[in-house]
């Protein structure tokens, strides 16, 4: 098939390009970022930069072909998102001329990357029964800003779906980690600040670490080769309502650290904890009953593998990054 992976320049599209290429389909990859910023290019597709929230650009990335997965958005970890609303509803852009590139030209079937942002904050104001159906988005009360740009972006897949036939699939993805993503600069997630951390702990960067918070907010975090997995089978499915794509492992942030001190082979740490800080909602996880009967599948890679994993990257990167400056 002929493939347009938006977004493909960043870290789930640049995983879902080597995936769609090794499956032997014809890729057009797309992304806003200078080429030597994507963090995987892959020679055998299309590589094109290009912005798409102008309608022209996401016009001509539709061209000729039968599936489009929007991974583009900008975003990034609590601390990008909670200082950055305006920003991260920008994104509708994206998805509006992306579905309405897809339509004129006559796209099969549209995937939206929307995200567990989307589900309404009382659910999540304690650290027990954290597990969220796809059900508890409405009445609606998600994350200020990007959570609100998901939602509208779902509800906009629904709507072209019903009016004008284009076939939608729609991932609510629960914090996706692993290799080749941004792990600094102030847009990483919770796994990859911990697995930097506490490579400058055990390189003597840093003497302590800090936590965002007491350590206690609860979270599951997704490898990224369920979510590749995951976001193929659901593209494969009938199901056209929005389902979730996330591990069902919860742990408390402190539990992370615990996990990436283990993955780097230290046994004691300082710690100190940053009130101030962002800290998102207190407990969240993904409930994948829904998923199993859709899908017939759930992730599956546990944290301590998939931390240990994204450690072993993340410390080479740091080591090499550091190694070109002596
Ligand atoms: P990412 O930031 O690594 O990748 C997004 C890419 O989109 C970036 O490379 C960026 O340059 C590109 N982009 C932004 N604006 C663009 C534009 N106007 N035109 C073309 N490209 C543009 O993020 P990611 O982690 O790979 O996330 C992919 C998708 O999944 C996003 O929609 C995100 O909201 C969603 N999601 C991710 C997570 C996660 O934990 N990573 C969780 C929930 C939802």
């Amino acid at each position: 098939m002929n493939i347009l992976v938006a977004g493909a320049g960043g870290f789930i599209g640049g995983h879902l390009v080597s995936r769609l290429i090794s499956e032997g389909h014809q890729v057009r990859a797309v992304d806003k970022k200078a080429l030597g910023d994507w963090y995987q290019i892959h020679p055998k597709a299309e590589n094109l930069v290009l912005d798409l929230s102008l309608k022209a650009e996401a016009y001509k990335s539709t061209e000729n072909v039968e599936w489009v997965f929007n991974l583009a958005a900008d975003m990034g970890g609590m601390g990008f998102i909670e200082a950055n609303k305006a920003l991260c509803m920008l994104s509708s852009l994206i998805n509006t001329h992306l579905l309405m590139g897809s339509v004129e030209n006559k796209v099969k079937r549209y995937f939206f990357s929307s995200s567990a942002c989307v589900y309404a904050s009382w659910h999540q104001q304690t650290s027990v029964d954290i597990a969220l159906k796809e059900d508890d988005a409405y009445p609606a009360e998600p994350e200020d800003g990007y959570g609100w740009e998901k939602l509208f972006g779902e509800r906009m897949c629904r709507h072209f779906s019903e009016d004008f036939g284009l076939e939608v699939r729609i991932a609510r993805y629960h914090n996706v980690y692993g290799p080749h993503g941004t792990y600094d600069g102030g847009r990483e997630k919770a796994p990859a600040a911990a697995c930097r951390k506490v490579h400058e702990l055990a390189t003597g960067a840093a003497s302590k670490i800090q936590i965002w918070g007491d350590g206690n907010q609860v979270r599951s975090f997704t490898y990224i080769t369920d979510c590749i997995d995951g976001t193929l089978k659901l593209m494969n499915s009938e199901y056209s309502m929005p389902l979730n794509i996330g591990s069902a492992e919860s742990i408390t942030i402190q539990q992370l650290y615990d996990i990436a001190l283990k993955a780097a082979d230290v046994s004691q740490a300082e710690f100190e904890y940053d009130f101030t800080a962002p800290q998102g909602v207190r407990g969240r996880s993904s409930e994948n009953t829904l998923c199993r009967e859709t899908l017939g599948w759930a992730p599956s890679v546990a944290i301590d593998e998939g931390i240990r994993l994204t450690y072993a990257w993340i410390s080479q990167e740091l080591n090499s990054r550091n190694n070109l400056k002596i």
